[in-house]
């Protein structure tokens, strides 16, 4: 029996084989053999359903929203409110006014820092991320630091890629204005206690932006349980569009913050002296927004609700341990970031190796990877690596698929050296 074959305790009640039907792509050959898509934490692959609705919108129901009286434009209105709908219920919040729709988590992130940050950090103050960020965490606050004269502080991580909470409480001080970390690394899978990072914030009187792109496409969110002030996603990293993802802001937040982009949709009423603006969220999404990325967000968070976060969850558990396990057997080879507590992504480097003359002949075998330093510059400084090779995984993904990756890396290893 493979190795694949041996199924450990079924924690999960998914038909994988009938997920892999949803996707086309997956049937997909490249330079000759099948497609073994594992580049899941870059983008995922989009379902039937998702391509259908957006197809299903653009032939029987396109229009602008909100300005229109006929009935199309009431239709789309209906289908994109219908849209906030969905994640608003997706992510806990109780009000969906607390949801504005964004270009994906860079967008999100830059809103809360050129909104909120600009009035609220100054002179003197600091903004407090972690090691594990991705630069879409860092570039924008260190922008709004240099131009406030304020600083970035870092808190550290173990070389595991465990955050060390402590230190981070040690760090927050009178001056710290906000603490913006990431739900799950993007780098190392490490998931951080952002339960207890929220209490910690909060204990100081500091509000908590937690970047969740790497969180929900593989765990369940609850913002009103978690208590978090902001929390950001992309729609393409959980089936849906690129292009499309969402802002959750605590509302009094949200009310208090000044727009951040101008134009058509936000304002309540303009004059050339004076403009007042719209309510909360459409105060934020100035112009005409991605009208058909926002329903096929909300297909994708139907289609993950049919099979379930709870099955996600384990099953991709299952393949991340397999993986593990199966990488780890492979002489010379040494997996990078081994929290205890992990999402379903592993990056590794081989002795002798560069991470991308690995993934060029995985490409070959038609296995899709990532390498490279997974824009966390800083982060791969503190590893002391120019970067590592990350295979990231799907509940469509499967343990023959890894085989796969594991037997295309032995093959990979052998050439190279
Ligand atoms: N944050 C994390 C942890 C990510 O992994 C990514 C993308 O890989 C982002 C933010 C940025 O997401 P996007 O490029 O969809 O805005």
């Amino acid at each position: 029996m493979s190795p694949a074959a041996q199924t450990l305790e079924r924690k999960w009640d998914l038909d994988v084989e009938k997920i892999r039907a949803d996707f086309p792509i997956l049937q997909k050959r490249v330079h000759g053999k099948p497609l073994v898509y594992l580049d899941n934490a870059a983008s995922t692959q989009k379902p039937r359903q998702v391509i259908e609705a957006l197809s299903r919108f653009y032939f029987e129901s396109y229009s602008n929203i909100h300005r229109g009286i006929h009935e199309l434009s009431q239709e789309a209105t209906a289908a994109h409110d219908d849209a906030r709908e969905k994640v608003r219920r997706f992510l806990g919040a109780s009000d969906r006014h607390e949801i504005v729709f964004v270009r994906g988590a860079t967008e999100a992130i830059n809103l809360v820092v050129w909104s909120w940050g600009w009035q609220n950090v100054g002179a003197g103050d600091e903004v407090l991320i972690t090691a594990l960020e991705h630069h879409a965490n860092i570039v924008p606050w260190q922008m709004l630091c240099a131009r406030k004269g304020a600083s970035l502080c870092v808190a550290p991580i173990d070389d595991r890629g465990v955050l060390l909470l402590d230190k981070m409480e040690k760090m927050i001080n009178g001056r710290t204005r906000i603490i913006a970390a990431t739900h799950v690394s993007n780098v190392l899978g490490t998931v951080n206690p952002v339960h207890e990072m929220i209490e910690m914030g909060h204990r100081h009187g500091v509000p908590v932006l937690i970047d969740g792109a790497q969180a929900v496409p593989h765990t369940a969110v609850d913002v009103a349980a978690l208590g978090c002030d902001f929390y950001v996603f992309s729609g393409h990293k959980i089936y849906g569009p690129s292009g499309i993802g969402a802002l959750y802001g605590r509302r009094e937040l949200l009310d208090e913050m000044p727009p951040w982009q101008c134009g058509g949709d936000m304002i309540d009423r303009v004059t050339y002296d004076k403009t007042t603006f719209n309510v909360v969220p459409y105060k934020f999404e100035a112009g005409t927004p991605d009208i058909a990325g926002a329903i096929g967000l909300g297909a994708a968070i139907d289609y993950m609700g049919k099979i379930g976060i709870e099955n996600i969850a384990a099953y991709e558990q299952d393949l991340l341990d397999y993986a593990t396990a199966r990488l780890g057997e492979i002489p010379g080879l040494r997996i990078v970031g081994t929290a205890p507590h992990k999402a379903s992504v592993v990056s590794f480097v081989v002795d002798g190796t560069h991470p991308t003359d690995i993934a060029t002949i995985l490409d070959q075998e038609g296995v899709a990877i990532r390498t490279g330093h997974h824009c966390a510059m800083p982060l791969m400084e503190r590893l002391g690596l120019p970067g590592t090779a990350r295979a990231s995984f799907s509940f469509y993904n499967t343990r023959e698929e890894i085989d796969v990756l594991a037997g295309a890396v032995k093959k990979a290893i052998e050439m190279l050296r």
